[in-house]
């Protein structure tokens, strides 16, 4: 800050490979002093075309305040009423450019018809033109998207990519909590391969082709692997093991093979198969012909892939034990990550991920609520924040029309997530 002579709360502009984004500098925790980094969220850092560890560069810049800034919501969102003051006080002191996808929270994404917390709306224009900061004096205008303005990619909530195949998912890094040296093995494991196969080359060592995460369930295994797609621009192709083996009875095999096809075709590309152990059951524990043939088709396509790195397969399962030894030979899933269940400071990182797009109380002391929540895995501490909102929401209910289209604004602003909410949907 000292070397580009700004101070706490002006702007800078954050450039990326492949970006740039405006945002506002405070100074770093004590233990960052010196060290030359910069520490953004994974918004700002997917905006700004950087990955984590990326070089970015980092300059002072001019932000006018903003008269008018003109949004669009996605279109499968209808509010009624002023919204405009409502939108000012989410977009408050935030930076904003035409052709910007923000996302805020809307009434904990209630309001939009998947179930992500975080609604993208899209900056179509300004006043004056260009990156300007929204103050209490901006009109802020909710306009109807115009054509033109539908090439702008919405960015989908962040739980969203929901399940798409071949879409890369939009979670980031920043959205795993707790498992800081789990992504640190992803990373070296999955992602540094996928990212310089020459490097793995130029050293006569194969990129791995499979890699087992395994854990308890609800722990972050999709996640991770949603994260680590999206962090590599790869294509993501999921197989639900259990899936496979019902649904799909008689076809197993050919789903199987039309997967990695797919992958294929698609380079670079993740091939996701969740709960492995219902596909490839150890062979003396399995039954019949269909099962040995299944495994059989997966060892081969396996060894089919070549060493280019190009595609890799991640697998995972509750019963790491439970896998046919086969599978985990090298060169198909020769590298293991444990998935565990969070710490208590895991818990805390958790919870902040899944209440940062919520109105939350002053009362509301997360440090707590991981402390009384051993033995809670993530999915489990998602429920709890999902379910603290919906309190919430149900103590506005007289004032609310759940079952409408359009939701008033003005209970909008009302919402507010207590304390008590969190104790009364941690009592269930
Ligand atoms: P698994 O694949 O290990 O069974 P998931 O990754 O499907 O678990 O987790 C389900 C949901 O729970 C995730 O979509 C996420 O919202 C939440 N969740 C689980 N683990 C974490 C975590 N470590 N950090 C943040 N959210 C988590």
């Amino acid at each position: 800050m000292d070397e580009l002579g700004v101070s706490s709360g002006e702007f800078v502009a954050i450039e990326g490979g492949e970006g740039r984004v405006i945002a506002r500098v405070w100074p770093g925790s004590s233990q960052d002093t010196g060290r030359g980094i910069v520490r953004i969220d994974g918004q700002l850092r997917q905006a700004a075309g950087a990955r984590i560890d990326d070089a970015v560069s980092v300059e002072a810049a001019d932000v006018n305040p903003a008269e008018r800034v003109r949004v669009a919501l996605p279109e499968n969102v209808r509010i009624q009423g002023d919204i405009g003051s409502y939108l000012r006080g989410k977009l408050s002191d935030r930076a904003v450019s035409p052709g910007d996808t923000l996302t805020v929270s809307l009434g904990f994404g209630l309001l939009t018809s998947r179930s992500g917390r975080q609604l993208p709306i899209t900056v179509v224009d300004t006043e004056p033109a260009g990156t300007v900061v929204v103050g209490n004096r901006t009109d802020v205008e909710l306009v109807d998207r115009a054509p033109d303005q539908l090439e702008i990619e919405a960015r989908g909530p962040i739980d969203g990519g929901d399940g798409e195949d071949g879409e890369a998912p939009t979670v980031t890094y920043e959205d795993v909590g707790g498992l800081d040296d789990e992504l640190e093995q992803v990373r070296e494991m999955i992602e540094l391969p996928m990212r310089h196969p020459e490097l793995f080359r130029t050293l006569g060592i194969d990129p791995p082709k499979g890699v087992l995460l395994h854990g308890p369930p609800g722990t972050g295994k999709t996640l991770i692997a949603r994260a680590v797609a999206n962090e590599v621009d790869a294509h993501f192709h999921s197989i639900s093991g259990p899936e496979i083996m019902s649904k799909y009875y008689g076809e197993s095999e050919e789903q199987l093979r039309e997967v990695f096809e797919e992958a294929a075709e698609n380079e670079p590309a993740i091939v996701f198969i969740d709960e492995l152990d219902s596909i490839a059951p150890k062979r003396e524990d399995v039954q019949g012909d269909v099962e040995r043939r299944v495994v059989a088709q997966l060892l081969s396509l396996m060894d089919g892939l070549e060493d280019r790195g190009e595609i890799t397969v991640i697998g995972t399962t509750n019963r790491v034990d439970a896998i046919d030894p086969a599978l985990r030979r090298g060169g198909r899933f020769d590298r293991e990550i444990e998935i565990g269940a969070p710490d208590t400071g895991g818990r805390e990182e958790i919870l902040q991920i899944h209440t940062r797009g919520m109105p939350l109380s002053e009362d509301v002391d997360l440090a707590r609520f991981a402390e009384n929540t051993h033995g809670f895995v993530g999915a489990d501490l998602e429920s709890l924040a999902k379910e603290a909102a919906m309190t919430a929401m149900r103590r506005l209910r007289p004032e609310l029309d759940l079952e409408a289209d359009e939701i008033d604004a003005e209970v909008l602003e009302k919402i507010e997530v207590t304390g008590g909410d969190f104790r009364s949907a941690l009592r269930g």
